[in-house]
């Protein structure tokens, strides 16, 4: 009835034995030939694989009939052949539960360890630009360190044949261990003390000179990063594949994040600019120019017209000398937000007060002056004052002083209402 018996006689039971029988049968073997409890039995290691393979198949409703049908040649063909699943994982997915159930999880019978392909991390970095770079465009040069596949025994650590997948633990760099106490099973996992979880043994003279074993050497690598005009902070220029090699999985990225440099007389804001002018009163009202040095050499000359008048704080704006917009180069727009500073005191001639003639021109050119709306009624009592500058030292004391004797001081107001009763 089945082509091969071979699987059967390794666990000692009949070929139509039933599931449960098959489960008794390889957990005896397997606690009998595991390498841990025959650490002097060099032939142990090889029965306890060969039992895990076959108690792996005939578990596995799909591979016995396979196996049945077309013996282990059949499984070959199958697919189902190699890459099963490694001897010490079936054991622990059996006996699981004890310390950290193996790698599998609960899944059985398969041979995907992993969910895609490895790929090596990213390497990220932040690339500072300034505002001028941004405005015209640049290529920058940039130097990484980054680990490759080393040349001279590519990526395998030592000569040819030299690297043994480790034994001890099948080349997974864990073990599992157990240990029995009393009528149980201990078992726990454990970096393998061959390998030290390499996975992997070099013999020591066979080992690489160049990376030493580790199969990859630091190398240094520019690469160059563009720049594009109008690019903004936070674009990210990608190099798929340049960035760390490791032997068997995917080479990782390098990923350059563009950064703007603070900027002493732009602020930016998507393909606009802000520029702050401080201009005179004089310039305000009767005219002149400002003078602002672009991002490309170029000055621009900004002429106010007489009378146009600059209040504080207001802004205009020349269309078309921003930002060049990002891959389309159309430009944003030149905000310019104005300062208008007066002027301390104005003088006559002689430094003293204003002429009649000095007012009246000003009268002349400038709006007459707003007549208040709350007028005091004819019969009111009117006090004149002028105005003093406040000094901001004197102020404090004031304040400190009234707060310790409120009571003693003068109040603020009694001496004014004292001189208007004369
Ligand atoms: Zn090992
Ligand atoms: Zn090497």
């Amino acid at each position: 009835m089945v082509k091969e018996t071979k699987f059967y006689e390794l666990l000692g039971v009949a070929p139509d034995a039933s599931e449960a029988q098959l489960k008794t049968a390889y957990r005896k073997g397997a606690l009998k030939w595991h390498p841990d409890k025959n650490a002097h039995n060099p032939d142990a290691e090889a029965k306890f694989k060969e039992l895990s393979r076959a108690y792996e198949v005939l578990s596995d409703p799909d591979k016995r009939q396979l196996y049945d049908q077309y013996g282990e040649q059949g499984l070959e063909q199958g697919g189902m052949g190699g890459g099963g699943m490694a001897a010490e994982d079936l054991f622990a997915q059996f006996f699981g539960g004890g310390g950290g159930g193996g790698p599998f999880g609960g899944m059985f019978g398969g041979g995907m360890r992993e969910q895609g392909p490895k790929k090596a991390r990213t390497i990220s970095h932040v690339h500072k630009v300034s505002l001028e770079d941004m405005y015209r465009g640049k290529i920058s040069k940039l130097a990484l360190q980054k680990s490759v596949i080393c040349p001279k025994c590519t990526g395998r650590g030592g000569k040819e044949g030299a690297v043994k997948t480790c034994t001890g633990c099948d080349g997974r760099g864990m073990k599992h261990m157990m240990r029995q106490m009393g009528p149980m099973i201990q078992r726990f996992q454990t970096v393998c003390p061959d390998c030290q979880g390499e996975g992997e043994i070099i013999r020591d003279k066979d080992r690489c000179k160049q990376c030493n074993g580790k199969k990859t050497i630091i190398e240094r690598k520019v690469l160059h990063v563009h720049v594009d005009r109008g690019v903004k902070s936070g674009h990210k220029v990608e190099f798929r594949g340049e960035g760390d090699q490791l032997p068997g999985v995917e080479p990782g990225d390098v990923v350059f994040e563009i950064e703007q440099k603070p900027h002493n007389r732009f602020q930016r804001k998507d393909d606009d600019l802000f520029y702050h002018a401080e201009i005179d009163l004089l310039t305000a009202l009767a005219g002149g120019s400002i003078h602002i040095e672009h991002l490309d050499e170029r000055w621009l000359t900004v002429d106010i017209i007489p009378g146009e008048c600059i209040s504080q704080g207001e802004v205009k704006v020349i269309r078309g000398q921003g930002m060049p917009s990002y891959r389309h180069h159309d430009y944003g727009n030149l905000y310019i937000q104005f300062e208008v500073k007066f002027p301390d005191h104005l003088t006559g001639p002689d430094g003293g007060p204003m002429t009649p003639e000095q007012i009246k021109a000003l009268e002349s050119v400038l709006p007459p002056r707003k007549v208040p709306d709350i007028l005091p009624p004819p019969d009111a009592m009117t006090e004149d004052f002028t105005l003093e500058a406040v000094d901001p030292t004197q102020e404090n004391q004031r304040a400190r002083g009234m707060a310790d004797d409120d009571d003693d001081d003068m109040h603020p107001g009694a001496e004014r209402v004292q001189c208007a009763s004369q």
